[in-house]
């Protein structure tokens, strides 16, 4: 019967037709209207400092609180947004978002010096104009630029081939920090490394998840452990700070301070939550 109703609806109730197609319609046709209605949230992560467990920064984590499909995730909608171009309006919302929030906390807890860490896709960080976005986001909020971290992929930053992302210079002068994300996992041009105007490397998951994991140390883990342990050195011989991502155990989290690692956020620090709960995390500093 769908079938007779036309073949727009016959689509809509067509098993075959994969979520992947429902949403990637969906973030082309309601994205704007999804952004007004507020479907979208922001969730903050804790990264903290393995010397003395303080809060250090947070990082800004998109979801999506679809009416049909319930809260998806953003790997099951970054893609397509970046795909689509539409990354470049969900990005830019994100990150007014992150900012105005890390606004609000720097003016109730300034002694904290929360930085807010947004991730910044290839697409959205080379469309014309990023730079001056990102300075007038940082205007607008009032957010002292030191105090957003932008984080960016190996390949974005460290291409094998040609030019990594052209607006990274212009994007460190407005005084932000760069972090290369999920460090390890691509290619690593190390050459590029010590060219770039990056401040901090975050240590992809698998290297951490290998750390330990089974409580006995075996070769695999031991040589994550060497990997890890080379990563920090390399990464303290440049002057960038390291942040393990995927801390879940306090055997990971106790190997990663001895090995001198900066901070760390993952589950056991706790898992990404809004803003209000962040909030109470800061009132020591009251
Ligand atoms: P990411 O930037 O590497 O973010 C860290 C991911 O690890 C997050 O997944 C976080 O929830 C997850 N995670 C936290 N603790 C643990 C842990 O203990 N163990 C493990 N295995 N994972 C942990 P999430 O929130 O699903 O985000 C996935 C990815 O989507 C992010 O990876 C980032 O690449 C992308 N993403 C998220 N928000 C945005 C955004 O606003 N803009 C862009 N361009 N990408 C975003
Ligand atoms: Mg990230
Ligand atoms: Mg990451
Ligand atoms: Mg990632």
């Amino acid at each position: 019967w769908a079938k007779a109703e036309g073949r727009g609806r016959w689509a809509l109730y067509d098993p075959a037709r994969s979520e992947r197609q429902m949403i990637r319609s969906a973030l082309v046709n309601a994205l704007p209207a999804a952004l007004e209605r507020g479907e979208f949230t922001v969730e903050y992560q804790p990264i903290v400092s393995f010397d003395g467990g303080t809060l250090r920064a947070v990082e800004a984590l998109v979801r999506w609180r679809h009416p049909e499909l319930g809260t998806l995730p953003p790997d099951r909608f970054i893609g397509l947004a970046e795909e689509t171009g539409l990354i470049v309006r969900l990005g830019r919302w994100v990150l007014e978002q992150a900012c105005a929030q890390g606004a609000a906390w720097h003016r109730a807890y300034p002694e904290a010096r929360l930085v807010v860490s947004v991730n910044l896709a290839v697409r959205q960080a080379n469309a014309p104009g990023i730079v001056e976005e990102v300075a007038r986001i940082l205007t607008d909020t009032g957010l002292p630029a030191d105090l957003l971290q932008l984080e960016l992929t190996e390949s974005a930053v460290m291409p094998t081939a040609g030019e990594p992302v052209h607006s990274l210079r212009g994007l460190a002068a407005t005084g932000v920090r760069i972090a290369i994300d999920d460090f390890g996992t691509g290619y690593s041009n190390l050459a590029y490394l010590r060219r770039l105007p990056i401040h901090a490397l975050k240590l992809a998951g698998p290297f951490i998840e290998g750390l330990r994991s089974g409580g006995i140390a075996d070769s695999a883990s031991l040589a994550d452990e060497r990997i890890v342990d080379a990563l920090v050195r390399l990464a303290h011989a440049l002057g960038l700070t390291v942040t393990a991502e995927a801390v879940e155990t306090t055997e990971q989290a106790e190997l990663l301070r001895a090995l001198g690692c900066d901070t760390g956020q993952g589950l056991l620090f706790g898992a990404p939550v809004p803003a209000d709960a962040i909030t109470p995390l800061l009132r020591p500093f009251s």
